[in-house]
């Protein structure tokens, strides 16, 4: 490869861990290292660490990278994309309004990139299916809605660092909608968001025959993942909630694919219901395929690929890396 010895440093910074990574050019890493985000407070200790991590995965590494070559720097939240600061973002008050990119340069002197976290593993799940200019959706279901935007092998992010916000999108426009996080109502996270899930549930378990659901579930003991398991176990309510989450979801995913038509659209995060390994999970995802067959024209529903995402917490390094080799490449 024509890019052989070249090496990217890969930053993701998240609310409680930063993780760093050492990428060769096609985005496998060679050397990960996370630490507790608290034990770094700005912007410049957490470059200044990656940089001294990277020189000792380089000195220890039996691959042939035998360089830094560029440096991304992935971070959470709302992301100016002209002045490079982040604008909106929980946990990490040492990073508002503080210039990143600049920053980054100052630090690194080498080719520098910073992405949302969301388009970063974004790109990394698009490099990683070798989809090339075809375009690609990462949804990540928590107690938020995130979504990642993949162009061909560009992120989208939008004039306002807000594009693919799927968890604020309308799905519910009548005047007494949940009200979502952000002020407004009917978005899809005020029923889709880990907390909306949770109360939905609350309130079904409040009226339902008592053979279906466990039995600490009428004291209200469970979060998503033990929906997940008594659904598994046979409980039908647990399961109702679980299959009309999907329904909520797959008529965002329907109307973002109106919009964007991707190629693949994929489900990551920490509430997925027990993902790919679980029956109930494949269940989840095939109850969002058919709404957005249901929902959409032939063209789209009919091809878009829909599945869970495959690369896990290391995401956001990896495309941190892919998007500084860009960098890299371009300078
Ligand atoms: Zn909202």
């Amino acid at each position: 490869m024509s890019d052989d010895g070249n090496g990217y440093l890969g930053i993701d910074v998240g609310g409680t861990t930063i993780k760093y990574g050492v990428c060769k050019g096609d985005g496998t890493i060679v050397s990960r290292q996370s630490i507790p985000t608290e034990a770094l407070m700005d912007p410049e200790a957490v470059i200044r660490h990656g940089l001294e991590f990277a020189d000792a995965a380089l000195i220890r590494s039996k691959s042939k990278i035998t360089k830094l070559a560029a440096v991304g720097l992935a971070v959470p939240g709302v992301l100016d994309t002209t002045s490079w600061c982040l604008r909106e973002v929980v946990n990490l008050s040492h990073w508002t309004n503080r210039p990143l990119l600049e920053i980054l340069n100052n630090e690194t002197h080498l080719p520098s990139a910073v992405i949302n976290d969301a388009n970063a593993a974004a790109l990394a799940e698009h490099q990683h299916r070798g989809l090339h200019q075809q375009s690609l959706a990462l949804i990540t279901l928590g107690t938020g809605i995130g979504c990642g935007l993949a162009i061909g092998d560009q992120e989208l992010t939008g004039d306002h660092g807000c594009a693919g916000e799927i968890g604020h999108l309308t799905i519910n426009f009548s005047t007494n909608a949940p009200m979502c996080n952000c002020g407004q109502r009917g978005h899809l996270e005020a029923y889709a968001g880990a907390p909306a899930v949770i109360e939905r549930a609350k309130e079904a378990f409040n009226s339902c025959a008592p053979n279906s659901i466990p039995s600490e579930f009428r004291e209200n003991h469970f979060d998503p993942l033990s929906l997940a398991t008594a659904a598994e176990e046979g409980y039908s309510e647990p399961r109702r909630v679980i299959l009309e989450t999907a329904t909520y979801l797959g008529q965002a995913i329907g109307i973002l694919g109106q919009v964007i038509d991707p190629e693949v659209v994929l489900l990551g995060g920490a509430m997925t219901f027990g993902g790919k390994d679980s029956e109930i999970g494949q269940s989840f995802l095939n109850a969002v395929r058919m709404v957005v067959k249901n929902t959409t024209l032939q063209q789209i529903g009919g091809q878009m690929k829909i599945d869970y995402a495959s690369l896990g917490n290391t995401a956001g390094i990896i495309g941190a890396a892919l998007v500084a080799k860009q960098k890299g490449r371009e300078s």
